[in-house]
Order: C-alpha cells, then structure tokens, then sequence
C-alpha cells in the first residue's frame, strides 16, 4: 500500500513483538488531519501498543514504517520533531506533582518550542480556560479531583500545539462522575479540527465524536469503519462478540 498524500499518519506493516510473542501483527493504517479515530478492543489486544508506537515511546520492528506528517518515526535526530507534534494524554494523567497547573502546562513549550515566560503563560492561561479550569492554574495537581487533573494533562498536550493528539484511555482511572467532564473537553476539541486518536471503552462516546472507528483484537486491526458500519453493520464476528459484551 502507498501512502497516501492527505494522511497526517501513516503506519504500514507495522509489528512489534516482546520477545517470542508478537503483539501486533502487521497494521496497515492512515489517518487523515483533522480525522478523529477511537480505538476499541478487548484488553491485550494491543491498542495501547498501537498508540504508543505512533511517537516511538515502544520500539518496533524495523521493517515497519510510521510516518508522522512525513517524518519517519525511527530512532535518531528526527524523533525530537515527531515528539515535538505527537501530544500524548494517558489513563493515569502523568502531571508533575512539584509544579503548579500553571508551569506544568508552560513548561514544555519554554523547554522544547523555547517560548519566552510570558508567551508561555498567555497560552497556558488560555488553555486552561479552553478546558475549563481556569480557577485552578495555580494549585498543584494533587489538589485538584482526577476529572481536573485529566483536563490540565489535556491542556497541557495542546500547549505544544501538535499536529495529533493521542489518548489511551483517558476516562479509565476516573471516578464515574468526571467521566463526561473529560469527555465533554474531548468532543469540543474534536469540533475543532484537532487530529484525534482515541483508545477508549466509551461506546456512545466514540459513535458520536469518531469519524471512524477501529476495532483491534488479537494484536490486529480487525476492522475500521465510520460509527454506524462499525457499531450497527460490523462485517466480523469478532467484532460483533466484542459489541455483544459491552453494549
Ligand atoms: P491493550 O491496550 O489493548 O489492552 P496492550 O497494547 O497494552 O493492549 O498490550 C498488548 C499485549 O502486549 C498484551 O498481551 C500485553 O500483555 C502485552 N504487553 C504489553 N506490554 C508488554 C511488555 N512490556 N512486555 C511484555 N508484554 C507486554
Ligand atoms: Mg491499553
């Protein structure tokens, strides 16, 4: 498969093994700027791998090829650039507990874009007011609920403005009523053209907001289509057991 010219990335034959096992087995995917995806799939079945190969925080064979915006993603000079416009948001936040909301959202773009103080504290303050939270720029983040903690983690991916951002299961470590806080950040930023990647187990979720879903099992992507053909038509069986269990 050639890649093609409008996708933002590009994964081809990718495969990844720990040792003798192999836990994806040769993906073939694109995703277009602007596209948001989901990711859905039982446990083990390599969705976060998947993920986190797009900016190389795992190791894949070499034979596999991910671009990002058309740098190839590989070990060497280039990946600081991937990094640089891949943001990524995880399940368990990964905030700096010494450092306020404020500087943990400032402090990536002076390290790495080398913005000044005062332009990287107007763009914090007006990201923290994008994700709602403006009141608490100055708190650490243990003193902010997990549904807070997850909007600065946003706040603070978007502050690098990357060209995609991904998400492994952002709501998963959230007590049930901050779910749709997070959720509600997630569905604006995509009615703004942001380039998502979702790995999410929130089904109403991902048949609103995704333009297209992929269902992953057994470390393949088992099928990809738009919400309706994947939750109401799905083509595989597999696909339609996995529904089955958690609709
Ligand atoms: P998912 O996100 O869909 O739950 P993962 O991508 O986390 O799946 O994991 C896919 C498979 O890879 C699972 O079988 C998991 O046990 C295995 N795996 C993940 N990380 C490691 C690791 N560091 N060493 C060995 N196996 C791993
Ligand atoms: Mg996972």
């Amino acid at each position: 498969m050639e890649t093609q010219a409008s996708s933002l990335i590009s994964v081809r034959g990718l495969t990844k093994a720990y040792g003798n096992f192999t836990v994806l087995h040769g993906i073939d995917l694109d995703i277009a700027e602007g596209e948001v995806v989901c990711v859905i799939g039982p446990s083990g079945s390599g969705k976060s791998t998947l993920i986190r190969c797009i900016n190389h925080l795992e190791a894949f064979a070499e034979e596999s090829r991910i671009t990002v915006d058309g740098i190839r993603v590989q070990p060497g000079p280039a990946l600081a650039k991937v990094r640089a416009e891949v943001g990524m948001v995880f399940q368990s936040f990964n905030l700096f507990p010494h450092m306020s909301v404020l500087k943990n959202v400032m402090l990536a773009p002076m390290r790495v874009r080398k913005s000044t103080v005062p332009e990287a504290e107007r763009k914090a303050r007006e990201l923290l007011a994008r994700v709602g939270i403006s009141e608490q720029a100055e708190k650490f983040p243990g003193q902010l609920s997990g549904g807070q903690q997850q909007r600065v983690a946003i706040a603070r991916a978007l502050a690098m403005e990357p060209r995609v951002l991904l998400f492994d299961e952002p709501t998963s470590a959230l007590d049930p009523e901050m779910v749709g806080e997070v959720l509600d950040v997630m569905r604006k930023l995509a009615g703004t053209g942001v380039t998502m990647v979702i790995v999410t187990h929130e089904m109403g979720f991902a048949r609103q907001v995704a333009d297209r879903v992929i269902f992953m099992d057994g470390g393949r992507l088992v099928e990809i289509g738009t919400p309706a053909e994947i939750f109401d038509t799905p083509r595989e069986e597999r696909t339609r057991g996995f529904l089955r269990a958690v609709l």
